[in-house]
């Protein structure tokens, strides 16, 4: 198996998936209970709070548990309903937990500005400035972007953003165990994570919030998460979350290391088998071990096809379905020509992938290719 799509989702950590089934057989207490099997799964829940704390430089009590980026992202934005302050600036090559909430809030008095990015998908600093208006509430732009891995530059806009008493969002659902991450170092007011990208389990992950009564709940129940989520804990894949969390940062350097060897061995490769290869996207600055490819004359559903009957799985920018391929819009904002956009993959690796791997990928691409 030849799995180079880490950021479209990564396999659980065994030792993950161990406590993960150990803490479901278990500890099966309702958190909120007051006996004992209640509190044995509290303290696994408070646990795993103070792991994830401790991987991103925030304190405990500024966590909540969600079901994922998703929501964690529809929070941020649902908060500003009914805000005096109702004016959003995000740009055009955020997730569409972004992009496709603010056009639904838009029906809902809630107004928004999509910056440009550039060619290498960084986005415009002016064009933030030029967006600000008196009613600007809210900045959310994403660490980095999934597709073509472009880090963005939020310190500088946590800058612009304080200024003008304007909170901001970052999505940094695809950086943890990827690039160094500390809320404070960064200094937003709201981070989105999900396990699901650091070989924890799926359909979990957190929301960290500066100032707790600078938001509103989502999801309104028994008053769980500080009564910013409600609905009984799922302590399994919480306690899984905060070992993965825990692993991510363990050795981060050497990750990294391990990440840009891969990367480097294939662009390399890939020179040789293929010199018309288009790299997309920032050569420096970006995700380790994310790479975007276009292939002129060639189409990414095909492909993808190709190397996934060969068991090797990558992924396509462009969203296709019933034979139609779509081009990406993270690409179009990039300013990619529809055909290279069409032709293009993303090669995403992850800390299991070796060497051996990279050269096998590059044989059969030369297969594919010539
Ligand atoms: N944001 C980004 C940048 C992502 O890559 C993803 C996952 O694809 C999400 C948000 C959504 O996260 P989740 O799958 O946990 O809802």
């Amino acid at each position: 198996m030849y799995y180079f799509d880490h950021s479209a989702t990564t396999p659980i950590h065994p030792i993950v998936l161990e406590r993960v089934h150990q803490v479901q057989k278990h500890l099966y207490g309702n958190p909120s209970s007051i006996h004992q099997k209640g509190r044995d799964a509290r303290s696994i829940i408070e646990k795993s709070r103070n792991q994830i704390a401790s991987a991103i430089g925030a304190e405990p009590n500024k966590i909540i548990f969600t079901s994922g980026g998703t929501e964690s992202n529809n929070q941020v934005l649902w908060s500003r309903l009914g805000e005096k302050k109702n004016h959003i600036i995000s740009n055009k090559i955020e997730h569409p937990a972004i992009i496709g909430t603010l056009k639904f809030l838009k029906n809902h008095n809630i107004d928004y500005d999509l910056c440009k990015v550039n060619s290498k998908g960084i986005i415009s600093l002016n064009n933030i400035k030029n967006n600000i208006k008196s009613n600007t509430g809210l900045i959310t732009v994403m660490l980095a972007n999934n597709e073509i891995g472009s880090i963005q530059p939020i310190k500088k806009i946590v800058r612009i953003a304080k200024g003008k008493k304007i909170a901001v969002h970052s999505d940094a659902v695809q950086c943890l165990g990827k690039i160094k991450l500390n809320v404070k170092d960064i200094g937003v007011d709201f981070l989105s994570l999900s396990a699901h990208k650091f070989y924890g389990p799926k359909g979990i992950g957190i929301l960290y919030i500066k100032d707790k009564s600078s938001i509103s709940p989502y999801l309104i129940g028994g008053g769980q998460e500080f009564g910013l989520r409600g609905g009984t804990e799922d302590a399994a894949s919480i306690a899984g979350m905060g070992l993965a969390a825990e692993i991510a940062i363990k050795n981060l350097n050497q990750k990294i290391k391990h990440l840009n060897i891969l990367e480097s061995k294939f662009i390399a490769g890939l020179k040789i088998i293929y010199p018309k290869a288009i790299l997309n996207g920032n050569k420096q600055n970006k995700l380790p071990g994310l790479i975007s490819v276009s292939f002129p004359g060639f189409r990414s559903d095909i492909l993808m096809a190709k190397l996934d009957r060969l068991g090797i799985y990558v992924s396509n920018g462009a969203a296709c379905g019933s034979g139609d391929i779509k081009p990406s819009t993270v690409l179009k904002a990039i300013s990619l020509s529809t055909e290279l956009n069409i032709s293009t993959l993303r090669f995403s690796f992850g800390i299991t992938n070796s060497k051996s791997q990279i050269e096998y990928l590059l044989k059969k691409l030369k297969e594919i290719l010539i």
